[in-house]
């Protein structure tokens, strides 16, 4: 049935790359097997999932959503893709995304933007962004294509397309699960992560996904706990912390009003409501858009016409004209656009005015969220400054759309693990989001604010 959906809403909604019904079909037939044989079935048995398209899968084509790495397969399964399979789940296929995972609606993605299964309540048709990086993820999860999909977050991809198709996603903390085999951005910041339908649905699949992993030099060497069995909604004795900064000049109403009913619910679960600060907030966003295109211009590097992908060798040429031809045939603008701040942010001439400021920076927002999770247990804030806005609306403004990740980026850059729940509807009837951020290691305390407000 899963696949059926798949392919009938491929043409609306353009959610997957490709599609793999015949693997969904495997991982559904291995544990009808298993359950004849009488063998527990794995975490995930059965379930049939969408993979981004940033996770390498074995002999499966794996593009980033670029035209340069159109048609590659890799020799190799990425960790976290693995350990899915590993636990019984099966793939649907490979979802669309914002090409190299740079972008916040999807539309930078070379095999066209994803639509939103969402529509405004005015009547009209206007077809909306399903968020980005992750958007092939939320715009299938939302149309109800897949019961689970996997994202990836490196300043707010998990969060912010889940919030604008009323799903839920949640990226762990930094190093909970391996980013090898994951297509690089930004290493620093890089997190794989689960999105679903429901809190206790990212728990099950983050709980398959995580695990120390060799391979990964930052991945880290704890103990994969059983979020699932500990999940409570019971927030009594818990202090959720509320940003001041986030009040920003000009919030919008709709999105401030599901701030204030989450901060309602949380207190009838039981929690203590405490104001606190993040003082170095207004930075975060120019931090993180010199750190991440900074790192993405390193890891790019390697797309050079030689070891993965596209190869462009016009006539006559020598190897710089190639790598030249390659380049620019290979990348989209937003992700040259990313190379360009990146190499200038790293040049001589700049690296100290620019590179070393921002990792100043990066330090003090991380000082920040420390000092204010000595004052409470998690911070309750929104997802993004909006509901979903329409293709096409901020294409023309880089800066604009920059914008959407000003809440997700600050827990990004700490390391911290950070949730989107759904939390009702604005006056347009469009989903909003709200965002529960946690110390660094405690999924289990964002998860369980999590459902409080689910
Ligand atoms: N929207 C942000 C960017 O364009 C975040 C992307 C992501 O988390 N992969 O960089």
């Amino acid at each position: 049935a899963f696949n059926a959906n798949v392919a009938a809403a491929q043409e609306a909604l353009n959610a997957f790359i490709i599609a793999t019904p015949e693997k969904a079909i495997e991982a559904a037939q291995a544990t009808d097997a298993k359950r004849a044989r009488g063998e527990a079935l794995g975490k995930m048995g059965g379930v049939p999932i969408g993979m981004k398209d940033l996770f390498a899968t074995f002999d499966v084509q794996t593009t980033a959503a670029s035209h340069m790495l159109e048609g590659f397969k890799p020799q190799y399964e990425s960790t976290v893709s693995q350990k899915l399979w590993d636990a019984g789940a099966g793939m649907l296929g490979k979802l669309n995304l914002d090409q190299f995972a740079m972008g916040s609606s999807n539309e930078t993605s070379y095999f066209g933007n994803v639509i939103s299964p969402w529509k405004r309540n005015d009547g009209g048709n206007a077809a909306l962004a399903p968020g980005g990086s992750s958007g092939g993820s939320s715009s299938a999860l939302a149309a109800r294509l897949c019961p689970a999909a996997t994202g990836t977050d490196t300043g707010g991809s998990i969060r912010q397309p889940a919030a604008f198709t009323g799903t839920t996603g949640i990226k762990p903390t930094y190093g909970r699960c391996s980013r090898w085999g994951v297509v690089a951005f930004a290493s620093s910041l890089d997190q794989a992560g689960p999105m679903a339908r429901s809190v206790q649905d990212c728990a099950i699949m983050l709980e398959a996904m995580a695990g120390f992993d060799a391979k990964d030099s930052t991945s880290l060497d704890l103990p994969v706990p059983n979020w699932e069995a500990a999940l409570s909604g019971d927030m009594k004795g818990k202090k959720v912390g509320i940003p001041k900064e986030y009040r920003v000049d000009g919030l919008d109403e709709d999105v401030s009003k599901s701030w204030d009913d989450g901060i309602a619910w949380l207190k009838d679960a039981g929690a203590e409501i405490v104001e606190i600060s993040l003082p170095h907030t207004k930075y975060a966003l120019p931090t993180y858009y010199i750190i991440a295109p900074a790192e993405a211009s390193s890891n790019l590097a390697r797309y050079d016409g030689v070891r993965y992908g596209l190869r462009d060798l016009p006539d006559g040429a020598n190897l710089q004209d190639m790598y030249a031809a390659t380049r620019a045939a290979g990348f989209g603008p937003e992700v040259k656009r990313r190379i360009l701040i990146g190499t200038y942010v790293l040049s001589a001439g700049f690296y100290d005015a620019y590179y070393t400021q921002a990792q100043k920076v990066r330090a003090l927002i991380a000082q920040d969220f420390a000092k204010a999770f000595e004052q409470c247990d998690v911070i309750l804030a929104p997802t993004a400054p909006s509901a979903a806005f329409g293709l096409g609306e901020n294409v023309d403004d880089p800066l604009k759309m920059y914008l959407n990740d000003v809440f997700a980026v600050p827990a990004s850059l700490a390391g911290l693990p950070a949730m989107s729940v759904p939390a009702g509807l604005n006056r347009e009837g469009l989903p909003l989001g709200l965002q529960v951020i946690g110390k660094a290691f405690d999924e289990q305390g964002v998860l369980n604010a999590g459902l409080a407000l689910e």
